[in-house]
């Protein structure tokens, strides 16, 4: 490999070098401010600086790393979400923009709803623990509760929920299981999704990198929503919130399960903001 000085050739090279292997361009600069410590506007500031041949060698590992598809999020350990910084591994799915929709909605949806602030809040199936952490951390007075049928997944959840001093009660079980006796003003939950017929579509990037335990569900990919739903009825308060992350093509069907399960309730879908079908709501008065 030519020798080379500046940084902005360091990122030109990574860039060119990771469109040939049908990555995004745009992971160069992510990893090449993750190996120097700069910010965006760091980065741009420091173009024309001299990158050491230490640097360079780093960067250039991350950069083959990518190229054979593992996640940007993964070589850095962490990933944004709602503001905020998450530690992330293979244990556990990397939280994506999309459930950051249902937070903003689910918090709209709270300050018109509910009058009291202690609420109660599960989070079913939380992962690395976004929804939970950042619905406390939005929320201080509310209890949150958050369950992983994974035990790795469950203490990446806590660590993140120690690193932002977010108090959550986690606990060990398969979906609604270990909180089926208590009552919730809130449960939210983004379940696994995908149908397994959907896995060859897949980008090599989530399909060999992500845990399958997070990503894929039986029933075209419906089989938690029902298995939730109908759980759900003895478990909610009046007044009581449901929201949902779903896939694009399952809001007719996820509609349907919680007006089957909650006659009363305005239900509705919600598009992301790509347009796509992405989140099922229900309001309970
Ligand atoms: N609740 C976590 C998230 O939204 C994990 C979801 C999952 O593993 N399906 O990122």
């Amino acid at each position: 490999m030519t020798k080379l000085k500046y940084v902005y050739e360091a990122l030109k090279r990574a860039s060119s070098f990771l469109q040939e292997h049908g990555r995004e361009e745009g992971a160069a600069r992510i990893l090449l401010q993750h190996e120097l410590g700069l910010s965006y506007s760091g980065l741009i500031g420091a173009m024309r600086d001299e990158i050491t041949e230490a640097q360079f060698k780093n960067f250039w590992d991350t950069i083959e790393k990518h190229a054979k598809g593992i996640p940007v999020q993964h070589i850095k350990g962490t990933e944004e979400f709602y503001g905020r910084s998450f530690q992330v591994n293979a244990d556990v799915l990397i939280p994506r923009p999309e459930t950051e929709e249902l937070i903003e909605e689910t918090l709209q949806l709270i300050d018109r709803h509910m009058i009291k602030k202690e609420l109660a809040i599960a989070d079913i199936g939380t992962g690395s623990g976004v929804i939970a952490i950042t619905m406390k951390c939005e929320l201080p007075q509310a209890q949150v509760t958050a369950t992983d049928i994974s035990k790795p997944a469950l203490q990446t959840a806590k660590q993140n929920a120690e690193e932002l001093n977010a108090l959550i009660d986690f606990r060990l079980g398969d979906l609604t299981k270990p909180i089926e006796n208590q009552k919730w003003d809130v449960i939210l939950s983004n379940p696994p999704y995908i149908a397994h017929a959907e896995a060859p579509g897949l980008s090599d990037s989530v399909r060999d990198f992500e845990p399958h335990n997070a990503l894929f569900a039986d029933n075209e990919g419906l089989a938690l929503y029902e298995n939730m739903a109908k759980q759900f009825p003895k478990m909610l308060n009046k007044p009581g919130i449901i929201g949902f992350e779903i896939g694009y093509q399952q809001g007719v069907a996820v509609e349907k399960m919680l007006k089957d399960a909650f006659p009363d309730a305005f239900v509705y879908c919600k598009k992301d903001i790509n347009k796509n079908d992405r989140m099922v709501f229900a309001v309970i008065e």
